[in-house]
């Protein structure tokens, strides 16, 4: 029988192991853990901050009782294996309560360690024992731990990606001043910056102190420092900037690296050792859509490849479609979910996209809870092949983005997806929700039907005194509207088109683009041929 030892005990590791026991009843499996828990849940490890998750120990979701009394696995905690042998076929290992070191051979090795979170030494003081990073239950405990009994009222988050604006959020449940520092122009950056822009509202409104285009220099005992000179109050930083796969071992053993710096594996997570498997945050991966080789540390690729790795461990044929990258997060009363590549990607692929942004309501408008859903898919150019999608709302915006994730696995196009039947009543949709009406523009996008340009290109509209028509209500526009747009309400457009010029292009604007792509096509009915539909939002523009 085999002899499968595998590294790491958390997403990919134990979900290898498991799977290979559930494929091999004789097989010896031994998993090790460096750390003192194997299977917790990474992802919840914010939600003890808030109390949402009171207890630590509930983050832990099976211990090596569990492993050894469920599935006859042999996971060893606070064992790290220190190097690799591939010529011997075996691993030295380290039993970190004895400090002994031991041998163990094998027949097939599974590197699932992960990737740590970085922490930059060029930032002073970074290494104090107020600063902290979050990778394992350990450390959410250290954290916690050193909140309470410090009292510490102000914290600053460096780094507005997924567990960044996590852990800020749940330090504001739990009454604390969080300040968010971000380097770049914009917060999560698998969001276009227009798509982001609600987020950042969302998180200002509840009280973030957001520091956008700024980077942490230094930290003190009550503050830090940042690039622009700008001190912050913050008792406690924690580092939110990203991680690097923890390919040490692979290195020293001469495992292949990639260009991206994660272990090179094949189709079934073969490493260049045909008997070393890796998974997980360690590796490189390809990109389904840009067609290049990329890292993407999530927890839904990691178990499909521990999946697949124990598949081919029995020569059991795997599917290996690549990565799309799809993910979903909350802050505060909104949640934003995105799939597949969003313009900046697209762009430094190479690809050639365009895209639609429709903002209808989630559910039916009469019913409660009614929202709008800000949805942008985006398309190539001119196959209308799917690219990706990005919905941010207060409602399911991850179904809308889940079926777009599933059309562009099946290499789905825009007019498959005027096709999607997909559940509707009141209280959960609309009989044409935002697929399918995101799906319709693009078709007829694609068709000539009508022209647009992006909200963002706004401001230089305004600024070149384009003639722009803003077709709200008088009520509305008075609200607030652009300095030089006229207004002509789309109810009172058919009377009043001799004030619209016929020798010069015409863009229209509302509200969520909806009406004034009405608009467009009336005035391309009644011989308008220049006339083209500012697409976005308004709300956006507001928010620029
Ligand atoms: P890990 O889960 O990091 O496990 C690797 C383990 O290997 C570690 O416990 C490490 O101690 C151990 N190890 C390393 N080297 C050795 C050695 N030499 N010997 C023994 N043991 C070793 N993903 C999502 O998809 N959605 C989310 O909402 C989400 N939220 C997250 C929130 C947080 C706070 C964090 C930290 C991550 C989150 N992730 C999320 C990412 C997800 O958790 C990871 O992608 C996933 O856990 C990767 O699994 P892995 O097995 O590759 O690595």
């Amino acid at each position: 029988s085999k002899k499968i030892l595998v590294v790491g005990g958390v997403a990919g590791g134990a979900g290898t192991a498991a799977r290979a026991r559930r494929l091999d009843e004789d097989a010896e499996i031994i998993m090790f853990e460096r750390g003192p828990h194997v299977s917790f849940s990474n992802c919840a490890l914010p939600y003890h901050l808030s109390g949402v998750v009171k207890d630590c120990d509930d983050l832990v979701l099976m211990c090596p009782t569990n492993f050894a009394e469920q599935y006859n696995i042999d996971a060893r905690v606070n064992n790290e294996v220190l190097s690799i042998d591939r010529e011997a076929k075996t691993v030295e290992v380290k039993n970190l309560k004895s400090g002994e070191t031991y041998t163990e051979d094998y027949d097939k090795l599974v590197l699932s360690p992960g990737a740590n979170p970085i922490k930059p030494q060029s930032i002073k003081g970074v290494n104090n024992d107020n600063v902290f990073t979050i990778r394992n239950v350990v450390d959410i405990d250290k954290l916690n731990t050193y909140v309470e009994e410090n009292d510490v009222e102000d914290i600053a988050v460096i780094g507005a990606g997924y567990i960044g604006i996590e852990i800020a959020e749940n330090f504001i449940h739990n009454g604390k001043n969080v300040a968010l520092v971000e380097a770049m122009d914009q917060i999560l950056q698998p969001l276009d910056y227009d798509m982001a822009q609600i987020l950042q509202k969302e998180l200002h409104d509840n009280g973030v102190n957001m520091i956008l285009s700024d980077a942490l220099t230094e930290v003190h005992d009550d503050h830090i420092v940042v690039e622009s000179g700008k001190k912050i109050d913050a008792e406690a930083v924690v580092l939110a900037i990203g991680v690097s796969p923890e390919t040490e071992l692979a290195e020293e053993a001469g495992l292949k690296i990639g260009k991206t710096g994660g272990i090179e594996v094949n189709h079934n997570y073969v490493t260049s050792d045909p008997d070393i498997y890796a998974v997980g945050d360690v590796i490189e991966v390809y990109s389904k859509i840009a067609r290049s080789k990329t890292r993407l540390p999530l927890a839904g690729p990691a178990q499909r490849q521990a999946r697949a790795a124990a598949n081919h461990i029995y020569n059991i044929p795997n599917k290996n479609n690549g990565v799309i990258g799809s993910s979903v997060i909350r802050a505060f009363d909104y949640n934003a979910a995105t799939t597949g590549l969003n313009e900046k990607q697209l762009k430094d692929a190479g690809i050639s996209y365009d895209f639609v942004y429709v903002i209808p309501t989630d559910k039916v408008g009469l019913m409660p809870d009614a929202n709008p859903l800000h949805f942008k898919l985006l398309y190539e150019v001119p196959t209308g092949k799917i690219l990706g999608a990005q919905a941010v709302g207060k409602g399911n915006v991850d179904k809308r983005i889940d079926v777009i994730a599933t059309s562009i696995l099946l290499d789905a196009t825009v007019e498959d997806l005027t096709e999607s039947e997909l559940a509707y009543a009141p209280l959960f949709s609309t009989p044409r929700n935002a697929v399918n009406q995101a799906s319709l523009v693009a078709t007829n996008l694609i068709n000539n039907r009508f022209r647009q340009v992006p909200v963002s290109k706004v401001r230089e509209l305004v600024e070149k005194d384009a003639f722009i028509v803003d077709v709200r209500e008088k009520e509305e526009y008075e609200m607030g509207h652009l300095v030089n747009a006229v207004n002509i309400p789309l109810s009172e457009l058919r009377e009043r088109t001799d004030e619209i010029p016929k020798d010069q292009p015409v863009y229209l604007h509302c509200r969520s683009a909806q009406r004034s792509y009405n608009a467009c096509l009336a005035l391309q009915g009644r011989d308008f041929d220049n006339v083209i539909n500012i697409s976005g939002s308004f709300l956006g523009i507001c928010c620029y």
